[in-house]
């Protein structure tokens, strides 16, 4: 059903009375677009793209007058969800024509100043116009009343705003409440004024990032509506991570940067991006360290080669290997000095196993599938021994370790379980969040073991189950038609990151959350010694 639900009735500068009329669907969502060429790339955008239904274009009017007077309209419709897509003029060095900007919040008329609307799912969208192979930059924005004004664009940059428009900020009043985003592609930087030989080039390299902008703008319409959300509990930071990370810190203050960390400190971005910015140099080898700098050895360990090799350089070392990644070298060590066959259960090439491997590498043998346990060759089959990696899924795992009973039913295991705590209780809690969500999000690096194995948990659980880095990384199409949205978050993964999805989340739409607790954790361990003196 069409019916005009938008008669956007202005007086212009010029005093003459201008009426636009706006006709669009009953329920289907509004992308704004104060002009007729942006409306008129965005509907091209849409056309063909499946799910375009959901929303309307309507064109608002150049503005700041004729945007409150259609906001004040559109806030009466029965729309789901508003957009406003256009274009904008870029305030800093770093944005280009035809780069894209989304906002996480438009002030009025400059930052502190006057009315501030926040979009909180901007990163939800910011991602899914990346992966549209779009430049994009999230950041706040501010609507003015006059364009080609340098000082005070120059003012608001200093701010922290990123992109100006003329209309964003009184077009969201018309959300009242409802989800809403704003997409502005850039027209003009201050490298190429809006009055310049580029005005043209810029206007259409705008248009057409809008164009490629508009499907993405449908998506985020789709993923629209209340839903409830299943915490997984315990998430994120274990024991042996916020310590590997405290140490990287502590070393930091008392060396002062740049301190050297072998390998990543705990297998995620954000956490080795802040540290990087406190002054950790993250390398690969020993090779990379300079003579006489501090090196810390990450959270899953080092053979003792690593070791002996920083010793005969005369390094400074800091080990922050976890003391349960350390309880599985100590009984690699004692197996093995023994005379068994180690049998260890794993991931070749993951730091964990290359370290506890690097124990005994004459005495130990990875076992990654089935038939590497066929593979085993003893020489004395009843001294055979098995541990596992600590962040393996319990339920494979225990699978493994039945073929090794079978072909060696003498075989010793370790004295307590290797798999940790941290991983058992995370598993635990993705399996309850899975069996009544639609959709599991984990949270967590790609080389994250720990996270991989929550995926595969939930996925075992017959729900499916992704794991994101950040907001960004999740698809809007996911979403579309889930009304619950289990989130877990590996051990590696910042709780803060969990609060972001979450943020991202609620600005789809009403949310309801709950914790699904499965376990309390109270583990804590010490520092090591080189810390302590
Ligand atoms: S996941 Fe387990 S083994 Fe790994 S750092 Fe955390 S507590 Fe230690």
């Amino acid at each position: 059903m069409t019916r005009p639900v938008v008669s956007n009735t202005v007086v212009s500068d010029a005093g003459v009375r201008e009426t636009t009329v706006l006709r669009r669907r009953a329920g289907a969502g509004i992308i704004c677009a104060p002009l007729r060429v942006e409306a008129e790339a965005l509907r091209r955008g849409l056309r063909g793209h499946a799910g375009t239904d959901a929303v309307d274009v309507i064109r608002t009017g150049y503005g700041t007058t004729r945007s409150a007077t259609a906001a004040a309209k559109i806030a009466e419709s029965d729309a789901p969800m508003m957009a406003v897509g256009g274009v904008a003029g870029g305030l800093t060095d770093d944005l280009n024509v035809g780069d894209v900007v989304v906002a996480t919040q438009v002030s009025e008329s400059g930052a502190g100043d006057g009315q501030v609307v926040c979009c909180p799912s901007a990163p939800l969208l910011a991602g899914e116009l990346r992966r549209a192979g779009l430049t994009v930059r999230l950041g706040p924005m501010a609507t003015v009343s006059k364009l080609a004004d340098s000082s005070a664009h120059a003012d608001l940059a200093a701010a922290g705003v990123i992109a100006v428009d003329m209309e964003s900020a009184q077009l969201l009043g018309g959300a009242a409440g409802r989800p809403a985003v704003v997409v502005r592609a850039i027209s003009d930087t201050p490298a190429h004024p809006l009055v310049s030989p580029h005005t043209v080039t810029g206007g259409l390299a705008a248009l057409r990032s809008l164009r490629l902008a508009a499907p993405a703008l449908a998506r985020w319409a789709a993923a629209v509506g209340p839903r409830q959300v299943l915490l997984a509990s315990p998430r994120s930071f274990c024991a042996g991570v916020e310590r590997a990370i405290e140490i990287v810190e502590l070393t930091l203050g008392r060396h002062g940067p740049p301190v050297y960390v072998r390998k990543q400190i705990v297998h995620n971005t954000a956490v080795v991006a802040r540290l990087e910015q406190l002054g950790a140099i993250f390398v690969d080898e020993l090779t990379e360290v300079p003579d006489g700098a501090t090196v810390v050895f990450s959270a899953h360990g080092v053979a003792p080669e690593v070791r002996n090799e920083a010793t005969r350089r005369g390094l400074g070392t800091v080990d922050a290997t976890c003391p349960l990644v350390a309880k599985v070298h100590a009984e690699a060590r004692r197996f093995a000095g023994d005379g068994y066959l180690v049998a260890l259960i794993g991931h070749g090439g993951h730091e964990e196993v290359e370290g506890t491997l690097g124990e005994a590498p004459g005495s130990t043998a990875l076992v990654e599938s089935m038939d590497d346990v066929d593979r085993l060759a003893p020489r004395d089959p009843s001294k055979v021994a098995y541990l596992m990696q600590t962040t393996l899924a319990a339920d494979e795992a225990s699978g493994m370790v039945d073929a090794i009973l079978d072909r060696f039913p003498e075989a010793k295991g370790p004295g307590s379980d290797d798999i940790c705590y941290a991983t058992t209780n995370r598993q635990r809690a993705v399996r309850a969040i899975a069996a009544e969500s639609d959709l599991v999000l984990v949270v967590g690096s790609a080389n994250s073991s720990n996270s991989l194995r929550l995926v595969e948990t939930a996925e075992r659980a017959g729900t499916r189950a992704y794991l994101v880095d950040s907001a960004q990384d999740i698809e809007l199409g996911w979403l579309a038609g889930v009304s619950t949205v289990g989130l877990a978050a590996g051990a590696s993964a910042p709780p803060a990151m969990v609060s972001e999805i979450m943020t991202a989340l609620s600005g789809l739409g009403p949310i309801q959350s709950k914790e699904v607790v499965v376990a309390t954790e109270s583990v804590q361990f010490g520092l090591p010694r080189e810390l302590r003196q």
